[in-house]
């Protein structure tokens, strides 16, 4: 069975000495459990100081993205393989880098591909906005984002993809409105249909797929519930200490009462 994932997204949030803070606070609050893992996403610049107050036994950690070439005249660029030492994960495709930064489905692509090439895992976020959800696109924008995103891997690189059901219309950022566990559980299920379809039914059973928009405290547990999904992708609630690890608690509460 697949560990749960909990990945904090801290955004362009917390200097260095506030990520530190909460470092030291999520530490004293989350135990360690085998069945969980806890991801932190800070911001570039705290990457290296957070990787080196972490307890491994409970944190890894993810870059919020990174660029695809590995090295080269990128000014102001952060590559996959200056991150290979620091994090497990990369966040990659986030509807945030999608709507202000422009990022494309061939960018999107490149850049899952430059992660696995540096041994990183992609946690490859897919989500429709509120208008395509109005129109009824979502199914074929889903399609689109994975198809896409996935095309440069084999089979046993997809294994390691992680992906991160994300509907713009439900990030706190933006609409922020609170999704029904129901409508999850569908998108979910075309997820991994779709992987089914490209890369067969053990990828589409092996690869992770997490809920992201607006979990707290209160909605967690609902969605950790969801059959098919794995983990959470947390934003706002991830830099509240409070509200994190009670999410954290959350997952190990819903896994204890599955097995
Ligand atoms: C996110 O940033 O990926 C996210 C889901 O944010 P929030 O939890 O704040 O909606």
């Amino acid at each position: 069975m697949n560990k749960t994932l909990i990945v904090g997204n801290w955004k362009m949030h917390l200097d260095v000495q506030a990520a530190s803070l909460l470092v030291h606070r999520l530490d004293k609050h989350i135990k360690p459990h085998r069945e969980i893992e806890v991801v932190l996403a800070p911001s570039m610049l705290a990457l290296q100081p957070v990787s080196l107050e972490i307890d491994r036994r409970k944190f890894r950690l993810a870059s919020q993205d990174a660029y695809y070439k590995d090295e080269g005249a990128f000014t102001g660029e952060v590559s996959f393989t200056m991150l290979r030492e620091l994090v497990h994960y990369s966040i990659i495709g986030h509807s945030e880098r999608r709507i202000y930064f422009n990022e494309s489905l061939d960018l999107i692509r490149d850049k899952v591909q430059a992660a696995v090439r540096n041994e990183i895992a992609p946690i490859l976020c897919v989500g429709e906005t509120k208008q395509e959800r109005a129109a009824g696109e979502t199914k074929r924008v889903i399609h689109d984002q994975l198809t896409t995103a996935l095309s440069n891997l084999t089979a046993d690189e997809v294994d390691n993809v992680v992906i991160a059901y994300e509907p713009v219309w439900a990030i706190s950022t933006f609409e922020g409105e609170v999704a029904k566990p129901d409508e999850i559980k569908r998108v979910i299920s075309l997820i991994r249909n779709n992987v089914a379809e490209l890369y067969g039914d053990q990828a589409s059973n092996n690869i992770r797929v997490l809920y992201g928009g607006s979990v707290s405290p209160d909605t967690a547990s609902a969605y950790l519930s969801i059959d098919g999904c794995d983990g959470a992708l947390v934003g706002g609630a991830s830099l509240n200490y409070k509200q994190f690890s009670a999410i954290v608690d959350a997952a190990y509460r819903v896994n204890h009462q599955e097995n």
